[in-house]
């Protein structure tokens, strides 16, 4: 028996370790190959994952870092199929892992919420999301999760598990974290999903909002056809985007922008107010 014992260990071992090796030797290829590695966007925020500009899994959202002086904060957590890639493009800006600490999540759709259990297992940090999305992250059906409609559309592989995980702090709209120097405000707006947050980080009167896919770059909105996504949720609470100053914009997929952020928001704004379906990111997902 433990002669058996051993030897399975010794080949698990060896399988692990190969396996990590095998995982390492791709990220160092590509890493050679491609200079892949993460962006500086501004003083204190990376963007240390991004499928659309292949900083990380082709599936992944816009993944940013925030350095708020005393630790690390992730807005969003890819899809979690190559989760290691994002950890990398930290530690490539000279980062260490464990001074992660927080994990802002937008929303529950998987190429935003389908690596949070991977990167807690990794580091340790508090999952912070608002109460509906808490919900589904810990225990939503493929239906809840839009996933089966996603996988449908192609978006996803038909054999892409959604890993749930229990989330550390649950927020309501209007409250306010502090986090080093940065004073952080969650603003939930339903209409892309039920309970979509988008955090508005403040330091020395410069505003950047995480908008999430709630308002994109020019205005678009995140409205689709999967559960969760309403049109007259968006009409409902669109307005707690109004009157932010926003500078910077940075949204979960598409561009960015550094400044007049909320030039954008409230071209939305405006848009909800008219009598068509206001313009909406493209019928294609971000990946293809
Ligand atoms: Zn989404």
């Amino acid at each position: 028996m433990d002669i058996k014992f051993t030897a399975t260990s010794f080949l698990s071992i060896n399988l692990i370790l190969f396996h990590r090796a095998k995982g390492e030797n791709i990220i160092k290829k590509r890493r050679e190959i491609f200079h892949l590695d993460a962006m500086k966007i501004i003083e204190d925020v990376y963007m240390v994952g991004s499928g659309q500009i292949r900083l990380s899994n082709p599936m992944d959202c816009h993944v940013y870092l925030v350095d708020y002086g005393e630790g690390l904060a992730l807005i969003d957590a890819g899809v979690g199929l190559e989760t290691e890639f994002i950890i990398e493009n930290i530690r490539e800006e000279g980062y260490e892992v464990k001074d992660i600490r927080y994990l802002l999540l937008t929303h529950c759709h998987a190429d935003h919420a389908g690596g949070c259990k991977r990167i807690k297992e990794l580091t340790n940090c508090k999952v912070v999301a608002t109460e509906f999305e808490a919900t589904l992250l810990e225990r939503g059906t493929d239906e809840e999760l839009g996933l089966d409609v996603a996988k449908r559309s192609g978006i996803y592989p038909e054999n892409y598990v959604f890993p749930h995980c229990r989330p550390d702090r649950v927020v309501r709209n209007g409250e306010e974290i502090e986090l080093g120097r940065y004073r952080v405000k969650v603003i939930e707006v339903p209409g892309h999903s039920k309970g979509s947050a988008c955090y508005l980080f403040s330091r020395e009167g410069y505003r950047i909002l995480f908008s999430s896919d709630v308002v994109f770059f020019d205005g678009t909105i995140g409205l689709g056809n999967w559960s969760g996504s309403s049109l007259e949720d968006y009409r409902r609470y669109i307005h707690r985007l109004s009157n932010l100053a926003v500078d910077a914009l940075l949204p979960g997929h598409f561009l960015w922008t550094l400044k007049d952020g909320q030039k954008h928001l409230d071209k939305a704004i405006e848009n909800l107010k008219l009598a068509w379906v206001p313009p909406a990111w493209q019928h294609r997902h971000p990946h293809f």
